[in-house]
């Protein structure tokens, strides 16, 4: 029998805001495909997991193709996977930092839609929903590369969400505030750390720890994400 449930993907799904997220869709009847650069090994989900980095064009579109081969079609992507760095002084994150930041948490997001918007075209039909960030609108000191990332998510979101519309495709961007999840643990460190900052580094620590403590749960942000996608948005 043909599935009538509408089919989702979501990258990062193998914690934090990702999971709950693929959670959420789930109980509210949704088909979903999780992804992780671990693939299925990446922990115990009751939603099958694609391996994927979207870092990787490759493992983009081998992952895309596969879903593609089970179900037929892609109603929703969720473009969650990111990182952040830890708060530092500018000149302490490298370039090699900055490209590996914007290579998963900008151009992620375009590989991504590169690979699953043919498809919509076709359907005729789809929801792209995408995980900035607070930071993604409001800037920040000391963050400055991750908010720089999340301001192209909401750059691309908004220009394609013009562009796609009259082919019956939406784009959002959600901008959670801090959430409790493992992403402050994955945060990278800077490249170099100067002694003169240490201070500041403790400060801007105690400050973020300060933040955490009134931090949403993971599945604020999926109600949230669930309402833009059954939201009907103006054209
Ligand atoms: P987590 O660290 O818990 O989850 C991050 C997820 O991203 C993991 O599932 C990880 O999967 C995945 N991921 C990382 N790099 C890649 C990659 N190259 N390819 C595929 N997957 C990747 O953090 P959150 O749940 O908090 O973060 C989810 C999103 O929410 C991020 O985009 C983040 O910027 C954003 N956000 C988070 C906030 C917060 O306070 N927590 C606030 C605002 C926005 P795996 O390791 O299995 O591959």
């Amino acid at each position: 029998m043909k599935n009538l449930k509408p089919v989702v993907l979501i990258t990062g799904a193998s914690s934090g805001i990702g999971e709950a997220i693929a959670n959420k869709l789930m109980a509210e009847g949704y088909k979903v495909y999780g992804t992780s650069r671990r693939g299925a090994t990446s922990g115990q989900h009751r939603f099958p997991m694609l391996e994927l980095d979207v870092t990787d064009d490759a493992s983009v579109a081998t992952a895309v193709e596969k879903l593609l081969a089970r179900e037929g079609r892609i109603d929703v992507l969720v473009n969650n996977a990111g990182f952040g760095i830890a708060p530092a002084v500018a000149e302490e994150s490298s370039i090699e930092q900055a490209k590996a930041l914007f290579d998963t948490n900008f151009l992620g997001v375009v590989r991504m839609t590169h690979a699953v918007v043919p498809q919509m075209r076709r359907q005729g039909s789809g929801r792209i929903i995408n995980m900035s960030s607070i930071l993604g609108v409001v800037p920040m000191p000391y963050v400055a590369l991750y908010v720089a990332s999340k301001h192209a998510v909401e750059g691309y979101s908004e220009s394609l969400d013009h562009e796609l519309r009259t082919q019956g495709i939406r784009v959002s961007a959600i901008e959670p505030a801090y959430t409790k999840t493992k992403f402050e643990a994955n945060n990278i460190e800077p490249d170099t750390k100067r002694g003169e900052y240490e201070s500041l580094r403790k400060h801007l620590a105690q400050v973020v720890g300060e933040a955490m403590k009134n931090a949403d749960e993971p599945s604020v942000v999926a109600d949230v994400v669930l309402t833009a996608i059954r939201a009907e948005k103006p054209k």
